[in-house]
């Protein structure tokens, strides 16, 4: 948690300090609002977020009449984590049921952190005691079953994976029905995010899910998520929410930009969870999603 901090303060606190110190201002008039609000827009937070933010946040300092600096930071701090979902259940289902172990799957577009993202959350899991297969599921981009193999080694999962172009539902059968002859607690298949069409990326993970749940239930849908795209990122998780019943967001990258807005926007229309943040390419650099500590973060 002091990581988040530490890592989020560094890259997003001229979003914090830009909003409090126009909001500390002697006078808000309808300029200083709409500056307000503009600031909510350039950190990824969407129109219709921000809108909202500012014009709760006016009534909000109406009523108020007298703004001390903490009052304004706590005003803004309520507003946000209001709207990023304060009380909304974000655990992670990881636990075995029955004699199967829980399945999680990874999907997102390429290059947003999907098999980092799986080494990692295998790193998680291993370090609270439990046991992982992982799944190479994605058999499109070339060294994404070497680069999850390196990860099994490095956090202790094994790693089942086929030859380059093998198909991905026949990995992730064979990653699940691994996962149940070792009796593991859980396997975690990352996928091939290629966004070409809609149809064939609704064929491909729709495949992928019914054939692993011809042997053990699917627990998690996890959606990766880069947070410097930005609204591009908000693009990528419609299409994905449309294909697959996603059951949480990772947003990655958080360590890289001032736009962790999109978590506000991504909770808000497609009422998902964002359920773990990215801070970095190390095998520690994955956290649960706090969002009061996030929003500490962000308005430093
Ligand atoms: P995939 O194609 O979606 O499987 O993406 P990769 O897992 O290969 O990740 C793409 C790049 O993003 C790699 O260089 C990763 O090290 C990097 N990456 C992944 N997650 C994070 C993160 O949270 N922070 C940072 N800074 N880099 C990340």
């Amino acid at each position: 948690l002091v990581r988040l901090r530490a890592r989020l303060a560094r890259s997003q606190s001229g979003f914090g300090k830009t909003l409090l110190g126009l909001l500390s201002r002697d006078t808000l008039d309808d300029d200083a609002w709409d500056e307000i609000e503009d600031t909510l827009i350039g950190a990824d937070m969407g129109v219709a977020v921000a809108r909202q933010v500012t014009e709760d946040l006016r009534t909000k300092v109406a009523v108020l009449g007298t703004r001390t600096p903490e009052e304004v930071r706590a005003l803004l701090k309520e507003e946000l984590v209001k709207q990023i979902g304060g009380d909304i259940d974000r655990s992670l289902k990881t636990e075995r049921h029955g004699n199967k172990p829980a399945v999680i799957m990874v999907v997102g577009v390429n290059g947003t952190g999907k098999t980092t993202t799986c080494g990692k959350l295998g790193r998680v899991l291993v370090g609270d005691g439990r046991t992982v297969v992982m799944g190479a599921a994605d058999t499109f981009r070339a060294a994404a079953a070497d680069q999850l193999e390196t990860w099994g080694a490095r956090v202790g999962a094994k790693v089942v994976r086929k030859e380059e172009g093998a198909d991905p539902a026949s990995v992730a059968f064979d990653a699940v029905k691994q996962g149940i002859d070792d009796k593991v607690d859980a396997v975690i298949v990352d996928t091939a995010g290629r966004l070409h069409t809609k149809t064939g990326l609704m064929d491909e993970l729709g495949k992928v899910k019914r054939v692993v749940e011809k042997q053990a239930e699917v627990d998690e849908v996890l959606l990766v998520l880069d947070a410097t795209t930005g609204q591009n990122g908000m693009q990528q998780a419609r299409v994905f929410a449309e294909v697959v019943n996603i059951t949480g967001i990772v947003l990655t990258k958080l360590d890289g930009t001032a736009k962790g807005g999109i978590v506000v926007q991504v909770q808000r229309e497609l009422g998902v969870p964002v359920k773990l943040v990215g801070l970095g390419e190390g095998p520690d650099d994955l956290a649960p999603f706090e969002p009061e500590a996030f929003v500490d973060a962000i308005l430093g």
